[in-house]
């Protein structure tokens, strides 16, 4: 089976054809022979390799009422992705070979993109002993990044462990920074807003020790660590601190951070209520200005699919969490690229290729994050970046509809995702 991917921009570059055999891009140049091809037409379309999400929370096993692995890797293949990092915080937990060979399978069986499940650091995401991270590293699911997210490894010894274990198959540690006891309770950013709405605030200082701490530790201990979904302009401070010295620390922003600010909460509705909070408008333009510097390496979605009775009460009672893998490049078009600070390079390098480094899926038969060069996997996503398209729940492919952008206005749309030259999205509809 064979393609032609005609007239394509690749990286956003002049027009020219890609040739899609056996599951790798056989060639590139203009007017390339179409003989026993199927045509795709990508005239003023940008080609873009497979996207890469490092934070993507599938619900199963345990809260199939949610999403499944299905449903949210047909999500995932609509916004142009072609592997997910499914988080550990199912039910049960993904703290065992077992559990994470099944999530593995089941990805393998939906076939949308590949999915890459992530090992909990500690057993039951307690946060008291760790779990048997190198079982999970040598299952058949081959994880190598490890997370209690949704919880703070909060305990700094158990940490350092952490850090110290994976280096063994090198791993990484993807650490959700919370300070627990700074966050008792907590529901919204803390500040003017917070004083206001009369929600229990949510400190800046809360995320932003818990990074000092790690990217100290990672160091000490000569290790790699990530930071998920980081939301605040000290953060970011912290960060680029790190890397001055030359440490193993990498970073990732989601779309909802860098579009949406904590003025939303004033409305009450839960669907605006995240963890971490929105912030202000200050650490939105750090974030973005962050990203464009590189100092974040990743949009990660932190895609957090829930039901409607979870999301449709009040305010405190809601669960914390959005939607992200079918708007997610769509967000990042509208606040980096259309407003001139990242072009569809650092878009590929940001949603793709940083990504599949981190995780370490960049190399082997199911390479992900790889070039769009002859010779690599195909695994590329099509984008139009003259669409625009109102956000409608009920429009999208996730089993949920907690999207925080219901009714806004998104430039750019998927319009094709190839998985290993096999098309799992063609006219923007799942194939
Ligand atoms: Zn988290």
């Amino acid at each position: 089976m064979s393609w032609i991917v005609r007239s394509a921009r690749l990286l956003g570059g002049e027009p020219t054809d890609l040739l899609v055999r056996d599951g790798r891009i056989a060639d590139i140049g203009p007017g390339l022979d179409t003989a026993g091809a199927d045509v795709v037409d990508a005239a003023g379309l940008v080609a873009l390799p497979g996207l890469v999400d490092l934070h993507t929370h599938l619900r199963e096993p345990g809260r199939e009422d949610a999403e499944t692995v299905e449903t949210g890797t047909r999500a995932a293949a609509l916004g142009g992705f072609t592997a997910v990092h499914a988080m550990a915080n199912t039910d049960p937990i993904a703290d065992t070979a077992g559990v994470v060979e099944q999530v593995w399978r089941l990805g393998r069986e939906a076939g949308h993109v590949d999915v890459r499940p992530v090992g909990a650091v500690s057993v039951g995401l307690r946060g008291e002993q760790m779990a048997e991270l190198g079982a999970m590293a040598d299952s058949a699911a081959g994880v190598r990044v490890f997370s209690d997210d949704g919880r703070c490894v909060a305990d700094a010894v158990l940490m350092r462990r952490a850090l110290e274990y994976v280096k063994a198959f090198d791993g990484v540690v993807a650490q959700h920074a919370q300070e627990p006891r700074l966050t008792e309770g907590a529901q919204v950013n803390e500040g003017e807003l917070s004083g206001r709405l009369g929600l229990r605030g949510w400190p800046a200082v809360a995320e932003e020790a818990i990074i000092a701490r790690d990217v100290l530790l990672a160091a000490h201990v000569g290790s790699r660590v990530h930071i998920c979904h980081v939301s605040t302009a000290g953060s970011v401070e912290i960060i680029r601190w790190a890397k001055s010295k030359g440490w193993d620390v990498t970073a990732e922003v989601t779309p909802h951070h860098l579009l949406l600010t904590d003025e939303l909460t004033a409305t009450y509705d839960p669907r605006y209520k995240v963890n971490p909070p929105l912030r202000t408008d200050g650490d939105v333009h750090a974030l973005r200005e962050a990203l464009a510097d590189g100092t974040i390496d990743v949009v990660a979605t932190d895609h957090a699919p829930h039901p409607l009775e979870d999301k449709e009460c009040e305010w405190d009672a809601a669960a914390f969490g959005m939607l992200g893998l079918e708007t997610a490049l769509a967000v990042v078009q509208a606040t980096m690229v259309d407003g001139g600070l990242m072009d569809w390079t650092a878009v590929a390098e940001r949603l793709s290729a940083a990504p599949a480094r981190i995780g370490r899926c960049d190399s082997g038969e199911s390479a992900q994050g790889r070039p769009l060069a002859v010779g690599e996997p195909a695994n590329l996503v099509l984008v139009d970046p003259a669409a625009v398209r109102t956000i409608d729940a009920r429009e999208l492919s996730s089993l949920s509809r907690n999207t925080p952008y219901e009714g806004m206005t998104l430039p750019g749309r998927v319009v094709a995702t190839f998985l290993r030259g096999r098309p799992t999205v063609l006219d923007g509809k799942l194939v």
